[in-house]
């Protein structure tokens, strides 16, 4: 029996206004009060971190970006620094979203730049990994892998790796209505656990939860998290709405 901690969290993505922001918590607060099973993490567009944060005061649920820049401060134009998001009450930020890297120029490299520097402000990452359907298709799905989880955690030190969480994200699985099947998913979940033993260790493997993310929604949401290996979800479209997001964290 797994003693990691699940954790859900919402990406919001680029929807919500501060004031649909305060709604959706206004509403979503009751339906999973008292709800300490698991972790539960909003991650709202920045211009709601602050509407978030003040709607969750009091109540177990932390508030995540969903990026952030591994400059500390300069100018960087339209970026947000990490020390900006603890400043604003956040405890998690994404990294390396499948749409940062394949709309904004995301690397493997800046991935493992921004893991460092949220580490070092005391930030839960969740690091965003998968495989395109093209690369799934060519039989390429456990190199990808393997990949962006070594480079993500390239030069990371052991004792500061345990409050990382990944997130699998198979990008086919994004925002399409495709969810992997349990098993599809919980094989990706082995492989990626096996690369955080060689990376860091098998301590680390076994305390770092790795999450599933790719079209969850309420009626799939209990059967993927009954996986050994899968240790809770980061959900897209489904999390919008606070009835269809407290059931998946109620699953
Ligand atoms: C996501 O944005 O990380 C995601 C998994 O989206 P969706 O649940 O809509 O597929």
């Amino acid at each position: 029996m797994s003693t990691r901690k699940p954790l859900i969290a919402a990406n919001w993505k680029m929807y919500k206004t501060p004031s649909q922001s305060s709604e959706f918590v206004t509403a979503f607060l009751p339906l999973v009060h008292n709800h300490t099973r698991d972790e539960i993490v909003l991650c709202p567009p920045f211009v709601d971190i602050a509407a978030v944060v003040a709607g969750v005061r009091g109540s177990h649920i932390h508030v995540g970006g969903q990026n952030m820049t591994w400059h500390e401060e300069g100018a960087f134009t339209g970026e947000i620094s990490a020390p900006m998001l603890v400043a604003c009450g956040c405890t998690h930020v994404i990294l390396g979203h499948s749409e940062r890297r394949q709309y904004f120029g995301e690397t493997d490299e800046t991935v493992n730049k921004k893991l460092h520097t949220a580490l070092k402000h005391k930030l839960t990452p969740i690091v965003c990994v998968g495989e395109l359907l093209a690369e799934r298709e060519a039989g390429q799905t456990e190199e990808v892998l393997l990949r962006q989880t070594s480079k993500a955690l390239h030069g990371i030190a052991h004792d500061a790796a345990a409050s990382i969480v990944i997130a699998y994200e198979p990008v086919w699985a994004i925002g399409t209505g495709k969810t992997a099947t349990p098993q599809m998913a919980a094989d990706a979940h082995h492989i990626i656990r096996e690369q955080v033993a060689r990376s860091l260790s098998h301590e680390i493997a076994d305390k770092m939860r790795i999450l599933y993310g790719g079209s969850v929604k309420p009626d799939n949401a209990s059967a993927l998290m009954s996986q050994e290996d899968i240790d809770g979800a980061l959900v897209g479209g489904a999390s919008l709405d606070p009835h269809s997001f407290s059931k998946i964290v109620l699953y």
